[in-house]
Parts: C-alpha cells; sequence; structure tokens
C-alpha cells in the first residue's frame, strides 16, 4: 500500500479514536504517525525522531489511549518538557479520544497544588506534566504511578537539556508496573541514546536518514548587521510581512524579550513579549492570542517558546544569534509547519560570523547570507530609522579604515596626515596607519572621530582637491 492511499481508517482502530481523528480534520497519518503507531500498538517500546510540528502528539497519543480504559487510576504517563507543551499535549489527547471518557489531567509546577491535587482525587486515567510537580505530587500521595504501563517522554532532548533526567529515572522507577515506552526526540545526543538503552527493552527506532534532525522547508537567511542596526532591519522584514503571517522573534535574555517589545511599541509596531517571569494565566492568554491569529508579532525566549504549536508562524527571527547550534534548529523549526513555507532570518554580529558558520556546518544547513530587504512598494520611508554603526566597521583597536582616492604618487603619508589632523583638530593618536596603492589610499582613523574627520574630508579641499570618503571595513 502505498502512503497516498493510506489512511487512519486502515488500522481499525476504537470507534470513538477514530471519530476524535476525523473530528480533529486529520485525514492521513504524517509520516512519524505512520511508523510509530503500528509497533506502539502491538506494545512495543518506540524511540521516535520528531520534532514539534510532525505530529508526534498523535504518535504517541493515539497508542496510549487505545490501551487505557476509564478505570480512575493512572495508566500511562506523559513527561514533557515545559507546562505549556503538557498543556497542548493534554488537549490534542482530549480531541483525539472522542468519547472514550479517559480523564487526562495535566500536573505541572507554578500553578495551585491543592486545585490540582483535587482534579486528580477525582479520577485519573492519564497524567500528562512536567517532572518536578509529578514527583511532588507522587511524595504527597496524589498521585500513583505504580499501575502506570506505559511511559511517554516527549521531546526528551530537551528535558536533557534543561537538566530533568533524574526527576525523569525517578519517575520510571516508581513506575514498577511499567510494560511500555515510549521515546521522542528532535534529535539524538548521546546522553538521550544511553538513556533510552538503560530503561527500554530492544526498541524499534524511527529515524530520518543518518538520524539527522528534520529540517523543514524553509528558507534560512542571514543578515550581517550590527548591534544598533539589529532594530532596523527588523523593520524592513516586518514591513514586507503580508497579511496574515505571524513572526516569532527570538532574543537570548528575558531582559531583552521585554527591551524588543518596548522599542518596537515606540516605533507603533504591536508585540507581545513571552518569557518565563510572566504569570502561568499570563503566558497561556498570550499563547491563545497568537494562536488565534489576534497577535502578529510575538517576542520570546527559547524556555518560553518550547513547545509552542502554531501552525500560522511564517516568520521566525533570531534577533540574538541562540549559544548552541542545536537551538538554532529548534527556533527555526517554528516555522514551516506541516508542510508550509516558512523563512528565518538571523541577525550575525561580527563577532558572531563563526558562529552562524559552526550552525551551517553542523546541521548541513543553506544559510544564505543577504541585505536586509528592500522597503515594500509604495513605501519611502523605514519604519525604523538606520543608525551610524561605527563598532561594526571598527578593529579590536577602535580604528576604522577610510578611503580616499588619492594614489602613491600625489603626496606623502605625512602630508596627508597632517592636513586632517589640522583641518579637523584631532590629536595625533586618533591617526592610525596609512596604507597605500598606486590609485588610493586607506586611513585608519579612531572610530571616536571617524564621523567628524570623514565629515571635514568632504567639505575641505586637500592640495585644491576635493575627495571622497568611504569606510572600507576594519
Ligand atoms: P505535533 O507535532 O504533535 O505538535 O503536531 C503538529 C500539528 O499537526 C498539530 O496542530 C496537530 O493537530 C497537527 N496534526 C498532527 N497529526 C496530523 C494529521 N495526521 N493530519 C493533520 N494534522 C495533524
Amino acid at each position: 500500500m502505498t502512503s497516498s492511499q493510506f489512511d487512519f481508517s486502515s488500522w481499525g482502530l476504537e470507534s470513538s479514536i477514530a471519530k476524535g481523528i476525523s473530528s480533529n480534520g486529520w485525514e492521513k497519518p504524517t509520516e512519524i504517525q505512520r511508523e510509530a503507531i503500528p509497533p506502539a500498538r502491538k506494545g512495543l517500546d518506540v524511540v521516535g525522531q520528531a520534532k514539534t510540528g510532525s505530529g508526534k502528539t498523535g504518535a504517541f497519543g493515539i497508542p496510549i489511549l487505545e490501551s487505557c480504559e476509564p478505570l480512575g487510576h493512572p495508566q500511562a504517563i506523559v513527561l514533557c518538557p515545559t507546562r505549556e507543551l503538557a498543556v497542548q499535549v493534554a488537549r490534542e489527547m482530549e480531541s483525539l479520544q472522542g468519547s472514550k471518557g479517559l480523564s487526562i489531567q495535566t500536573v505541572y509546577g507554578g500553578t495551585d497544588l491543592e486545585k490540582q491535587a483535587k482534579k486528580l482525587s477525582k479520577g485519573c486515567d492519564i497524567v500528562v506534566g512536567t517532572p518536578g510537580r509529578v514527583i511532588d505530587m507522587t511524595k504527597r500521595g496524589h498521585l500513583d504511578l505504580e499501575r502506570i504501563s506505559i511511559f511517554c517522554l516527549d521531546e526528551a532532548d530537551r528535558m536533557l537539556d534543561m537538566g530533568f533526567f533524574p526527576d525523569v529515572l525517578w519517575i520510571l522507577e516508581k513506575s514498577s508496573s511499567r510494560q511500555q515506552t515510549l521515546l521522542f526526540s528532535a534529535t539524538f545526543p548521546e546522553e538521550v541514546l544511553d538513556a533510552a538503552e538503560e530503561f527500554m527493552t530492544d526498541p524499534v527506532h524511527i529515524m530520518s536518514d543518518d538520524m539527522e534532525v528534520e529540517i523543514p522547508e524553509i528558507d534560512q537567511y542571514a543578515i550581517h548587521i550590527g548591534r544598533m542596526n539589529k532594530l532596523w532591519a527588523l523593520g524592513r522584514i516586518i514591513c514586507n510581512m503580508k497579511d496574515g503571517d505571524q513572526m516569532l522573534i527570538f532574543a537570548n535574555t528575558k531582559r531583552m524579550v521585554e527591551i524588543l517589545t518596548e522599542r518596537l511599541g515606540k516605533f507603533r509596531i504591536r508585540a507581545t513579549g513571552l518569557h518565563g517571569d510572566l504569570s502561568q494565566n499570563k503566558r497561556e492568554k498570550v499563547i491563545d492570542s497568537f494562536k488565534q491569529g489576534g497577535e502578529e508579532i510575538l517576542v520570546a525566549t527559547d524556555v518560553a517558546a518550547r513547545g509552542l504549536d502554531v501552525d500560522g508562524i511564517t516568520h521566525v527571527v533570531n534577533y540574538d544569534l541562540p549559544v548552541d547550534t542545536e537551538t538554532y534548529v529548534h527556533r527555526i523549526g517554528r516555522t514551516g509547519r506541516m508542510g508550509r513555507k516558512g523563512v528565518a532570518w538571523s541577525f550575525v554580529t561580527r563577532e558572531e560570523t563563526s558562529q552562524i558558520e559552526k550552525i551551517s556546518s553542523t546541521w548541513s544547513l543553506s544559510i544564505e547570507f543577504t541585505e536586509a530587504p528592500s522597503l515594500p512598494e509604495g513605501m519611502n520611508r523605514d519604519p525604523i530609522g538606520k543608525r551610524e554603526d561605527w563598532d561594526e566597521v571598527s578593529d579590536i583597536f577602535g580604528m576604522v579604515k577610510v578611503r580616499v582616492p588619492l594614489g602613491k604618487g600625489d603626496y606623502s603619508k605625512r602630508d596627508l596626515a597632517d592636513w586632517i589632523i589640522e583641518q579637523a583638530r584631532v590629536p595625533d593618536i586618533a591617526i592610525g596607519e596609512i596604507l597605500q596603492n598606486d590609485e588610493e589610499t586607506d586611513v585608519e582613523i579612531h572610530v571616536d572621530k571617524v564621523a567628524y574627520v570623514m565629515d571635514v574630508i568632504k567639505a575641505r579641499e586637500f592640495n585644491g582637491l576635493s575627495l571622497s570618503a568611504k569606510i572600507v571595513g576594519p
């Protein structure tokens, strides 16, 4: 049977679940679902490579829903790295179960413990939670892990990143009736493979070629830009967005998320910030509103954006380049979901050039260096003005190379230096090396004086000649 003919009905799923799937509007399983669901339904352990957006929740959700019954005690647990992801997974499983009547409960930190305990005490068949709170609830006697038979780890690589593994192992040990383990991860660092080896039995591996991360079909661009003009470039990208486009901007710190949201606001560009300091309630509101298209631009840290599942994201912007290469892949995976086209932009300062090279070589990505996009037709002013950014063109000693059209034979280096010092009234030390060839001369000028010196060079005559002056980089 070819994949194009293949649909959910050929599996003979329980009718409530089959109805749940079709009322979700899903017609055919995604690749990971097609490969993971059959072995998981047989009760085998599965290690699957799947990123958010590939349909992985259905891949583990459907077999879990099938094997649980509305008995009122936990039979399956799904562990996720963040509460947002836990909420999302629980929601999706809720809609997939149709009328089966299972109680699916979320257990995550940052919310009222007593309320969660109360809900659990009413009976729960499937737990979806973050490790810390699951442990807490178990220790307090509100959660019984002893009759868990399916254990599922979602985004295992990120859980590892976030230092959750000791907690995961604790929960595994308490799940003493465990019969089946499902593990999903976008990437497979050594530690995830080791962990899988340790607690899984002959798992079926579902990997894409060479265990490479699946890179979504998206255009990736990078712009060489100094810190001062990132906002200008962002303005250019924003003003080229089409109706209905949505943008997720990544900054590396909470503070930067705040600054950026505020600055954009000053230029009348509405953007909402999402970071870990916001209350759970507020975060959920922001995410919901973004999902429903109520917000066009979201600025987030990596942690806050984990598991953010919004199909409408068309643009990802790395306002700050991520520190590690894997985060880049996670970030750009927020766009181009479910086969849609997306675009990712990265701002790269001079010092970060080697970092972007490392990212593209590690994951064999093609990231094209380009200029910021032009203003769209009919627009003749930048939404955010460009500023002179001398820091980007100065060397580590703060010197900027300025080129003037004077050849070797025309004058001596000393003449030129003296003329600049006298005309611009700058100290000797503001002039660095002078390099000449037959047609041109490059003069190093200190960054603090360069703007003024360039104005002077252009305005006054040198031995009766009007000169041009242009920056040629550090
Ligand atoms: P996930 O990778 O689980 O976060 O899923 C990404 C998105 O794809 C979610 O919005 C799912 O509801 C949707 N999705 C998952 N499986 C299918 C499918 N077989 N057909 C259509 N949409 C799907």
